[in-house]
């Protein structure tokens, strides 16, 4: 039977990939819904070309703009529009896999609602991990709801592990977890080499192809920041057992270290139709359009240690897991808002772990409940971390 995706983030670069994906295999998938924020003229390519049943379009002038462009063709697309639009559309029983490929705190009540709806959940938007773990995770864990890592260090954690590992390290012979870093387009910078760095080198990255956010978390560790918290949740292992090497190839895509010294991996080239693919069909495998790894033409590996002095947004990100509770969501709030601002032309490079560190310090730990208590700590941080920026 075909599997019924939703692809959440359909333009973006997650998103496309997803699509390029299941192009290759429309006996296996059909795609049931697409949702963006408005990039209208992409989706309506998409639409033209994967034929959904419903769009989501959060923005609602570009919702109706799409509409009239619809209706002109004498197509039957349902297009919805606005945040709750997307919460509906992954609780319908027709839907069987969410891709989660929105970018930022914006993706997370889609996702959750996934989880919640014990659906095949499909997650990129690791920004929701960092946020809600512990009510995320819980919602998986009631629902039934496979959850499957896209992140590609996650998707190769989760390849390096049996599969009945279940979040258990000790009864695994887990002893670490190693994220490997292409280190970003500033690898080998000092500190001082970073006061004038610019958003358009923040955003070229050298190894991966993505979307801006994330590729300026890239540029400043915070990325990888973040996949360590996503670590944490996701395989149930604590901060101290998370490691980070840098490897500048991004060819080795993380690694399990075992009791007995085993350490095992996964490699690939740098396409995330890899573990796209893989997730779609767990645990079968299907092509993913990825060129073979040529080892030969490989040739050599590199490692190195974190700068931590240059790159302190990872040192942050370790802290605010090992301080636990809503520090995590404050650190994700702060970034964001910092992130935004620096591609905005409004803050230095440096001033991102500026900006999160002085948020981390003044916004109390509160527990987090629910989606509820989550958005609440996010909305907090945000207003601060937003009146930091303002006074620089
Ligand atoms: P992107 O900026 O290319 O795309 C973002 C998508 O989200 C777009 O479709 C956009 O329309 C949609 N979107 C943005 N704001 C929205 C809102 N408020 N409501 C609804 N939709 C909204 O981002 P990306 O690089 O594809 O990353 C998506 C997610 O996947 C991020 O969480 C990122 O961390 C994660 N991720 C990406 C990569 C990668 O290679 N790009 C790798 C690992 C993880
Ligand atoms: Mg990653």
């Amino acid at each position: 039977m075909q599997q019924r995706v939703v692809v959440l983030g359909s333009t973006g670069s997650i998103g496309q990939s997803t699509l390029d994906v299941i192009s290759r295999h429309p006996e296996r998938y059909s795609v049931y819904a697409l949702a963006a924020l408005r990039q209208i003229d992409l989706l309506e390519t998409q639409i033209d070309h994967f034929k959904p049943v419903v769009v989501v379009v959060v923005d609602s002038s570009a919702a109706e703009q799409l509409r009239t462009r619809l209706a002109e063709k004498g197509s039957t697309v349902e297009v919805h529009t606005g945040a709750g639009a997307l919460v509906e559309l992954v609780k319908n029983p027709e839907v069987d896999t969410v891709m989660a490929a929105i970018v930022g705190a914006a993706g997370l009540p889609s996702a959750l609602a996934a989880a919640e709806a014990g659906k095949r959940v499909l997650l990129a938007n690791k920004e929701a991990l960092v946020m809600a773990g512990p009510v995320f995770m819980d919602a998986v864990r009631r629902s039934g709801a496979v959850l499957l890592p896209i992140d590609s260090e996650h998707n190769a954690i989760f390849q390096s592990l049996p599969a009945s590992y279940a979040a258990n390290p000790e009864a695994n012979g887990v002893t670490h977890i190693i994220l490997t870093a292409s280190g970003g387009p500033f690898r080998g910078y000092k500190k001082e080499q970073l006061t004038d760095v610019t958003p358009a080198q923040a955003v070229s990255h050298p190894k991966w192809s993505m979307g801006p956010k994330i590729s300026v978390d890239s540029a400043s560790l915070m990325n990888k920041g973040l996949e360590v918290i996503e670590a944490h949740f996701l395989f149930g292992l604590p901060a101290d057992q998370i490691k980070v090497v840098v490897h500048p190839q991004s060819t080795i895509h993380s690694l399990v270290q075992y009791v007995d010294g085993s350490v095992i991996a996964e490699l690939g080239e740098p396409d995330m139709r890899t573990p796209i693919a893989h997730a779609l069909a767990w645990p079968e495998r299907i092509q993913s359009g990825v060129n073979v790894l040529d080892l030969v033409a490989c040739g050599h590996f590199d490692f190195a240690e974190p700068d931590l002095d240059a790159f302190p947004c990872l040192s942050l990100a370790y802290d605010a897991l090992k301080r636990g509770s809503s520090a995590p969501a404050v650190l994700n709030a702060a970034n964001e808002v910092a992130v935004a601002a620096f591609l905005d032309n409004k803050i230095g490079f440096l001033a991102i772990p500026e900006v999160i560190r002085q948020t981390l310090a003044e916004i109390a730990d509160c527990p987090l409940t629910d989606l509820d208590s989550v958005l609440d700590v996010d909305r907090r941080a945000r207003l601060h971390a937003q009146s930091l920026v303002d006074m620089a």
